[in-house]
Parts: C-alpha cells; structure tokens; sequence
C-alpha cells in the first residue's frame, strides 16, 4: 500500500480514537477508558508521522517520545489533584509555544501561498497569545503572581492597540514574508497580547480563562496543521478547539455571567454588597448538631471551595459512612461552579473514595430538595447563595443555585460570615431553618464524628 494512503488511513484511525475518547470522557467510570483511546490515538498519529517521507531523522522523535513520556509521567504523579488548573495550564503553554515554533519553521518551505502564509501567522499569533496568557494563569493560580485582577487607567484601550497592532503584523507579514522584522514582531506583539489580557483578569477567574486557552491552544495546532498540511494536526486542533469553548461556555452559564463579563470586568476585585438582609444568624455547637444528624433519615452534602481548603472530603466520607449505619441516605449535590475548577468536587470526593452514583448534578437534586431532613454545607457559600433568587440586584441574580434553604434543616460549615468568591451577603445564613456551625470544615467534620461514634 502506498505510504500515502496508509498514513491517511491511520490518521483517520487515530481522529476516531479522539473522538471516542472524548465520549468516554464525559462520565465518571469511563474517563480512564477515554484517557487511555486519545492517548492511543495520538500515538498512532505521531508514530505514523514517522513515516512521512519529510522527516529525516527517527532518533529525534523517538528521544521526543521518550522525554515526553517521562516528563508526563513524573508531572502526573507529583502534582497534587489540587494543583490541576496550575498544570493544565501549563500544558496549554505548551501548546501554544508548539505551535508558534511550528508555524517560525513552516516559513522555510519551499511553496509559501498566501493562504499557506497566512495560517503561519494564525499558529505563531494564536500560539503566542495562549502561551504567554497560560504562563500568566499558571502564575495566577500558584500564587506567583497576585491573583487580584490588574487593571489601570485605559487598559482596553492599550489592549485593543495591541491587538490592531497584531493584525496589522498579519498583514505586513503575508505580503512580506521574507523580511524578518515582522516575524520577530509577530512573536512579541502576540506574546505581549497574551499577557496584557490575563492581568485584569481574577485569580477565581483562572479555570474559565484556562478552558478559554485550551481552545485557543486548539486552534493554534489547527492553524499549525494547515500550515504543514498534516490532516491529523488539523482534526486534533479542531477537537480540541471545539471542546475548549464548550466547556468556557457551560462553566459561564452556571455562573450566570457572559465571557466577556469575565474577560474584562475585574469581577472579584470589589464587593457588590446590596440590600440589607433580615433576620437572626443562629449559630449552634456540633454536639446540639449530632442530636439532629442522629434523627435524619436523609442527608444531603453540598460541598464548596471550602472544602477543598479544609480537605476536609476524607472526613465527609466517614461521616457519611456513620450515618448510613445509622440508618440515614446520604447523598451529594454538586454544583458545575462549585470550587475553583471544573470537576473540583468530584475531583476531591473521587480521592476519598465516595461512590459516583451518590453524586447528583444540582438539576436532579433541586426538585427533591425538600425531602432532605439535614442539608450540610460545606465550605460552600455562592452556589447556595439564595440572593441569586431573591435579591432582583444582586450582580449574582440568576445564576442557577443548589436550593439548600429548602431541605427542612441545613448546617453551614465555615470559619465566619465571610463572602465567599463572588463578594455577597447570603440570605441563606439568615432563615430560620439554618444554623451556623462556625468553625474549619475538616474539624467540625471531625468533632460531628466523634459524636456520631461515641
Ligand atoms: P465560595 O468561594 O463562594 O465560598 C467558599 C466558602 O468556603 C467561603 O465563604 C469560606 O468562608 C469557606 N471556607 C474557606 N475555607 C474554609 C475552611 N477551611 N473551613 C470551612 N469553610 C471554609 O465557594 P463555592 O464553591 O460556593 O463557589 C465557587 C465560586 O467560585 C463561585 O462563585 C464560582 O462562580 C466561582 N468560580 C468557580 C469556577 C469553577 O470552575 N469551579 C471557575 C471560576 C469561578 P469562611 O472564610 O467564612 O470560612
């Protein structure tokens, strides 16, 4: 067969395995069986590669093989789940320089169309932009760089020079290929674009930026494969493109806010505290808490940002485990924003073993919610916040919430009154079937289960 066809075919192969891989993706038990099919498919694509006439040297790629092989593998097993965004952005980074250095190489073919020249400078612009955006998010997320957003006095205006500035590049550099200078300045203008729209952009705003550069990164290699011709590059780019910007999307809407309210507005930085709420804060010990716990017949955990700072999810396990020998159903309600990234939650209770299918998304949850006799909030404060219900000002009016405030008693696990990400008082701390349990969440989850088993 010639070689031709048999690359195309395994590429063909490979874009199948991608695709599969991402519908395993999207549920709990088969995402390792969806991890391994993409990988496999990217292997075969970059195996079959070899075969392309145009590379010269196997042993490159087979150390690139090995390297990568290693540095993934050593990456994986030292980062802490908590960490995940920090890498996930960086390995956008890496995207994005991939295809910059890939489209700097592209110039040196020997047939240079227009079209041609000008998917080079969309993987060089874009790989830029997404390689130096995801060295400030890293920066951001690890605390390198302060999270609070940058901004200054005609911002949008230096940004929007930036960007004109880049097209203008473009331009110049399809008409002129041959001259270095825009090259060179196609590199800094991106790069600097990159770095100059994440400043402004919050810390907590970090896993929506991350998912809207994993787009990007998509893109770049997209622009990068028409740039070399290779079908495989384009098809992965596309996918990864596609998926990046749904999942931007689905992460804005639980929020109840647009992209461009989180690509521009500073949202974080200051507090929109409005309308005055009523009503009495009750606050009670966890051992007037036990006496409650130990009545319930059902129970359900909404865990939050919170959480995860206590660690507490260990500690939710057993307590769980308790009141199911007690006779009690207990069951988790997960909101799509809850946390600091998408998943975080079941990321945290995957690693403390609690079971998938106890697991429920904030749409099946919020019709039986009044069924509940204990609602237990944990670490969570704006995706219970019922402002975004009953509070017609509130910069969170809208966003679709988990209905703590209906089950018949709700505990709420925190430190202090303190706002959660968003900024805003919570009507929720103040009805009359709440109680406070002040305190670190891992502690009283804790002291709840020395209760529970004495
Ligand atoms: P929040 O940030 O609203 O609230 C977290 C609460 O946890 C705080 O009120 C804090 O109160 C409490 N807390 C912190 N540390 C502890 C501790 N050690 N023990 C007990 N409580 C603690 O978290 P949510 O999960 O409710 O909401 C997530 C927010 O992040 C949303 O606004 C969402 O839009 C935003 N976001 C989420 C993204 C995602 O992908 N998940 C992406 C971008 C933004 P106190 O200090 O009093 O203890």
């Amino acid at each position: 067969m010639p070689t031709v066809i048999l690359i195309n075919l395994s590429y063909t192969v490979a874009a199948v395995l991608f695709i599969l891989g991402l519908k395993f993706l999207g549920n709990p038990d088969t995402a390792r069986r969806g991890n391994a099919l993409s990988s496999l498919g990217m292997l075969l694509a970059v195996v079959v590669t070899l075969l392309d006439h145009a590379i010269i040297d196997y042993r490159w790629i087979l150390l690139g093989i090995v390297a990568g092989t290693l540095i993934g593998a050593f990456a994986a097993r030292l980062i802490a789940m908590t960490a995940m965004p920090e890498l996930v952005a960086l390995f956008n980074g890496f995207g994005g320089i991939a295809s910059l250095l890939v489209g700097c190489i592209a110039l040196s073919q020997s047939q240079l169309d227009r079209f041609i020249l000008l998917t080079i400078f969309m993987s060089i612009m874009i790989g830029g932009v997404t390689f130096s955006g995801s060295l400030v998010a890293w920066g951001k997320l690890s605390e390198r760089i302060t999270g609070r957003p940058l901004v200054f006095n005609g911002q949008r205006f230096v940004n929007g020079g930036l960007l004109l500035a880049n097209i203008v590049c473009g331009v110049m550099f399809v008409q002129h290929p041959e001259q270095t200078l825009w090259l060179v300045l196609a590199v800094l203008l991106s790069t600097s674009l990159g770095v100059m729209t994440l400043l402004p952009i919050g810390g907590a705003d970090m896993p929506v930026v991350i998912s809207l550069l994993n787009s990007y990164s998509g893109l770049a290699a997209c622009a990068a494969g028409f740039a070399i011709s290779n079908n495989i590059l384009i098809v992965a780019g596309s996918l990864v493109g596609a998926s990046g910007i749904i999942l931007t999307n689905i992460m804005c809407k639980a929020m109840n806010r647009s992209l461009a309210n989180v690509l521009f507005s500073g949202f974080g930085a200051a507090s929109g505290a409005s309308k005055k709420i009523e009503g009495d804060v009750k606050a009670i010990s966890t051992e007037d808490a036990f006496y409650i716990l130990e009545a319930a017949q059902s129970v359900v955990v909404i865990p939050g940002y919170g959480m995860a700072v206590a660690q507490a999810q260990h500690g939710v396990k057993e307590l769980q485990g308790l009141l199911e020998k007690n006779g009690c159903e207990v069951v988790y309600a997960i909101h799509p924003v809850a946390g600091r990234m998408p998943g975080h939650m079941n990321v945290l209770l995957a690693e403390a073993d609690v079971p998938y299918d106890l697991l429920l998304e904030m749409d099946d949850i919020n019709p039986r919610m009044e069924t509940f006799d204990v609602a237990i909030v944990i670490g969570a404060n704006d995706v219970v916040n019922t402002a975004a219900r009953e509070i017609e000002n509130s910069p969170i009016y809208g966003m679709p919430i988990i209905n703590a405030d209906y089950a018949r008693t709700v505990f709420v696990l925190k430190r202090s009154m303190a706002s959660g990400f968003a900024g805003l008082d919570n009507p929720l701390f103040y009805k009359d079937n709440t109680r406070m349990i002040f305190g670190d969440a891992k502690e009283t989850v804790n002291k709840l289960i020395r209760e529970l088993s004495s």
